[in-house]
């Protein structure tokens, strides 16, 4: 039986720019890519090539240093440069630049492999880890990492296939055309943490998704079909829909015996283990009202925005917000050089008229409707207040270290006020305080040591 969560919106989806069109590899390559050493969740990777090396698709680039995943090249040729490089989280990343030979060469690491069935959990982890494959939902953690954590620790593994964001489609499209690497690599990821079943969830307004998954699921993998409403693919909320339990405040999805992933990372998952194809390319949605083609493409992990755009028509009006993800979550983009990453599955081009429905704030009426649309049960407005006056302590004790930063407040709020955006800051705020705090701390144990 599945259950309701607290909260949530129904922004208009405007899914059907792109939910019918196939996914399609790019129209040409990019001459070149750029491979940021940071795609993940901790600590940047290191680069293991140098200028005029030759790479192949599969090829070791970036090695992990810490927690992380290794970076493969994306495409075969030659190495350019080792250099920082606009970034997709803003500023610069180290990052290895390969100049593209078009011969799309596999790296021998590249082959196929028999003896599926075989394999132990662990193995499957070790083959993820080399593979390089991270969260390609948006968070990017590694998912070596996630599956070794679980081992004994979880009962439920849940996919996610609700990709409750509006206007991407990327999963949608997937879970349609590669509907037997998702299935398969969930049964891969639930052998990987000791179980033998796995949930998918996908909401209602892809029924197409919902009745081809369970034409080739079998008893071990069910398909769950939910009420569409955002935030439905957050973690905690998918969690409460499909089992019922509450992720606890400041608690990890491991804490009610769960682990989620992405359909997108579950076929990663299977390429990597029957194909030994390290994460290299993935599929994006490149969507809005300023892209002159909305489409969705198979593209190699480095290609510049700008690339992307172009395969798409280019802008048919001058964007007046570029993201990577949905509206609701998504960054901007600062950069056209900025390259597509791991985690990118959708670029979103929104004219001023779209944007217009944002109009400029205004002042707070108290409405509530913000408390009414929170599925983390905070209190938005309480919480703006304090920001607003830098009230630290004060914001941090009503939780916003718990706002999973879905942005419904600020999509119901009618004053339009930026709301996640001050959660954002509070957030950071916070963190940077504690850890002048503990740094101070531990500073005057040395000195009282050493007296
Ligand atoms: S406060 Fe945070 S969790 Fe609650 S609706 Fe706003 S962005 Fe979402
Ligand atoms: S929804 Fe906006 S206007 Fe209404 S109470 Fe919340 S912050 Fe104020």
């Amino acid at each position: 039986m599945l259950h309701q969560f607290f909260g949530g919106v129904h922004p208009a989806e405007h899914k059907d720019l792109t939910e019918h069109k196939a996914t399609t590899p790019l129209a040409e390559a990019p001459a070149q890519v750029v491979i940021p050493m940071a795609m993940h969740v901790g600590a940047p990777c290191k680069p293991v090539v140098a200028v005029g090396d030759e790479v192949k698709v599969g090829t070791l680039i970036g090695e992990t240093t810490g927690l992380g995943a290794p970076i493969h090249a994306s495409v075969s040729g030659r190495v350019a440069a080792v250099e920082p490089r606009p970034y997709g989280g803003g500023g610069m990343m180290m990052s290895v630049v390969i100049d593209n030979d078009f011969q799309d060469t596999p790296d021998p690491c590249v082959k196929h492999r028999d003896n599926v069935d075989a394999l132990t959990g662990a193995e499957i982890i070790e083959i993820v880890k080399n593979a390089g494959i991270t969260g390609m939902g948006g968070a990017g953690f590694p998912t070596h990492v996630k599956l070794s954590g679980a081992v004994g620790k979880v009962d439920t593994l849940i996919l996610n296939g609700a990709e409750c964001e509006p206007y991407i489609t990327s999963d949608h499209r997937l879970m349609l055309e590669r509907g037997e690497a998702v299935i398969g690599g969930a049964r891969l990821m639930a052998k990987a943490c000791g179980l033998t079943e796995a949930t998918i969830g996908i909401e209602l307004n892809k029924p197409d998704a919902i009745e081809h998954l369970k034409t080739l699921a079998g008893s071990d993998v069910h398909i769950e079909g939910l009420k569409t409403r955002y935030p439905q693919g957050a973690e905690k909320q998918l969690i409460q829909m499909i089992t019922g339990r509450q992720v606890p405040p400041g608690g990890l999805p491991a804490h009610v015996g769960c682990l989620v992933s992405n359909v997108a990372t579950a076929a990663a998952v299977w390429d990597a283990v029957t194909e030994g194809k390290p994460l290299t390319r993935r599929g994006v949605t490149l969507t809005g009202g300023a892209m002159a083609e909305p489409m969705n493409v198979l593209a190699p992990v480095g290609t510049p925005v700008g690339w992307l755009v172009k395969m798409a028509g280019g802008f048919k009006e001058t964007p007046d917000r570029l993201l990577y993800g949905g509206p609701m979550m998504g960054n901007p983009i600062y950069d056209l050089d900025a390259p597509m990453m791991k985690s990118t599955n959708c670029l979103l081009a929104l004219t001023a008229a779209e944007v217009a429905e944002q109009d400029p704030a205004q002042t707070c009426i108290r409405c509530g409707k913000c408390v009414e649309a929170c599925p983390m049960h905070l209190t938005p407005l309480f919480m703006r207040m304090r920001v607003d006056k830098r009230k630290w302590d004060e914001v941090e004790a009503l939780h916003v270290m718990d706002c999973i930063e879905c942005g419904s407040c600020n999509y119901i709020c009618p004053a339009r006020l930026p709301l996640v955006q001050s959660f954002r800051t509070a957030k950071f705020a916070i963190r940077d305080k504690a850890a002048k705090e503990k740094a101070a701390r531990e500073a005057k144990e040395k000195e009282a040591a050493k007296a």
